[in-house]
């Protein structure tokens, strides 16, 4: 095991009803507060005015961002840092998914920093210094709502990078506020949170045993609540299981003592900065092909993988043979889910493929499992297609 310190200061406010807990977090944080949500679904869903309504009830002056695209752009993180600084937010609340909180965190830290917010994505500075942010959660996926990155695309240059930015005060996660995913999203929303298992479980750091054994239980409880939400998507436990998964994910719970990966997303990010698709649609993508291309680095994590995940009975079989069983269970779950499995399925052929690899590489090599060159990524893209 590797040393660690582990850190995370957000509050996580989970379960029915736990909304109300709001009036009283927007009173600690102060009287002006900025809104940041998306294309609509808080409004849709009612969300929008039981929020307006609480924050009322604390006495805040409300200002609004609307509109932030899922992959948010650069562009609409500085309209956030205009109204701050022109009116003087004191806290900034995001409602929505990982996209929301993501732009909220880049305005957050963007508004006392006097360069462009792009340098701390861009690896030219790093923030020192965040406006209070709280959030409360839509969708799970990302696990945003208690980490510190955000990940950010500059449409103008196409590319999107994440960065270490601030992390929430508080997160309210009521599983009923996912009950209006629609099926599609709900599904890349699944695939992003076993991707990021996936990018801190295959590693060549050894005696592990409770991080390993952490990463499987949320591996397994993902794959076994999967069906069940898509079947239901008003399935309470299934929705709040899943919703817990997503954040245990990428709270800093998994990578502690471990050499992570991460060159998976990587990639995801570079196809997404060209062709601007769903996150975790590009995830259930690639990561297949991934394992593929890097199993023979350490084949015994991947058969630990097929046997306790994914229950390959390795009886009379080669490692080699049990680690591609349960690689191939992973694509054979992705493609029973309903997620796309080939780039060709969002009309992505080899045009762009070398810009793709060279872009999803732009500070060096990725990947610690096995270490990926610009090359790498374009067989493993080829292997996409
Ligand atoms: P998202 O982009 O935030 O949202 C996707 C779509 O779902 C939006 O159209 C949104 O609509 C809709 N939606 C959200 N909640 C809904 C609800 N309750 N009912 C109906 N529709 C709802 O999706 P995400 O997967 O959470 O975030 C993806 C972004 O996060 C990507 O940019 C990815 O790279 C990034 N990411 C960040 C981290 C991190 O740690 N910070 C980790 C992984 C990925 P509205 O816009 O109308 O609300
Ligand atoms: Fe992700």
């Amino acid at each position: 095991m590797n040393n660690f310190v582990y850190y995370n200061p957000t509050q996580l406010i989970f379960g029915k009803g736990q909304l109300s807990m709001l009036k009283e977090k927007a009173q600690q944080l102060g009287t002006t507060v900025l809104m940041v949500y998306g294309g609509g679904s808080i409004k849709r869903s009612g969300l929008y005015d039981k929020i307006l309504a609480l924050l009322s009830d604390a006495g805040c002056r409300v200002l609004e961002l609307p509109g932030v695209e899922p992959n948010p752009r650069l562009s609409t993180v500085k309209k956030g840092i205009d109204i701050c600084r022109q009116e003087g937010v004191d806290w900034i609340l995001a409602v929505g998914g990982g996209s929301v909180i993501d732009a909220s965190k880049a305005v957050a830290v963007g508004v006392p920093y006097e360069g462009d917010v792009w340098d701390f994505y861009s690896r030219k500075a790093t923030p020192n210094g965040a406006l209070p942010l709280g959030t409360v959660l839509t969708l799970a996926a990302t696990g945003s709502e208690m980490n510190r990155g955000s990940v950010i695309t500059n449409w103008d240059t196409q590319e999107k990078h994440g960065a270490s930015t601030t992390f929430p005060t508080f997160s309210i996660l009521d599983p009923e506020n996912t009950f209006t995913v629609p099926r599609d999203q709900t599904i890349y929303g699944m695939s992003d949170i076993l991707s990021h298992v996936f990018e801190q479980y295959f590693t060549h750091t050894t005696e592990i045993p409770l991080q390993t054994r952490f990463a499987e239980s949320i591996m397994k409880t993902v794959i076994e609540n999967a069906e069940r939400v898509l079947a239901n998507p008003e399935d309470y436990d299934a929705r709040a299981n899943i919703l817990y998964c997503g954040t245990m994910a990428l709270n800093g719970t998994l990578p502690v003592g471990v050499t992570t990966d991460w060159a998976t997303h990587s990639i995801e990010h570079a196809v997404s900065a060209v062709y601007d698709i769903p996150h975790g649609g590009g995830l259930a993508i690639i990561f297949p092909k991934w394992m593929r291309y890097v199993y023979r680095e350490n084949v015994s994590r991947f058969v630990r993988f097929a046997t306790e995940v994914w229950n390959v009975d390795p009886t009379g079989k080669t490692d080699d043979e049990v680690a591609l069983e349960g690689i191939a269970a992973t694509e054979a779950f992705f493609a029973r889910i309903g997620a796309p499995t080939r780039l060709a399925d969002y009309q992505i052929g080899e045009e762009k493929l070398q810009v793709m690899a060279e872009k999803a590489t732009p500070f060096g090599p990725i990947g610690n499992f096995k270490q990926l060159h610009s090359e790498d990524v374009a067989q493993i893209l080829r292997m996409a297609l």
